[in-house]
C-alpha cells in the first residue's frame, strides 16, 4: 500500500495519508502541539485545507463522542 505523505499548513508536519483517506474526509494533524483539522481536498495531487475549529463541530461524524 502506498503511503502518500501531505505537510500541514499549519505546522510543517509531514502527515502520511493512507489510500483509503477519501477527497473531503477530515484528519487531524499528528503533531500533538498542532493538532490543526484538515480536510483533504484533492488527491491529484495531494492538497489539504485548514477546517476552521467551529466547523468541526458542525460535523456529523463525532468519534469517541458518547458523553
Ligand atoms: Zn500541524
Amino acid at each position: 500500500m502506498k503511503v502518500e505523505v501531505v505537510k500541514c499548513p499549519t505546522c510543517r508536519q509531514r502527515l502520511a495519508l493512507m489510500p483509503y483517506v477519501t477527497e473531503g474526509a477530515l484528519v487531524v494533524c499528528a503533531n500533538l502541539r498542532c493538532g490543526t483539522s484538515l480536510r483533504l481536498v484533492g488527491r491529484h495531487p495531494l492538497r489539504v485545507e485548514v477546517v476552521p475549529e467551529a466547523e468541526t463541530y458542525k460535523v456529523d461524524y463525532r468519534p469517541e463522542s458518547y458523553g
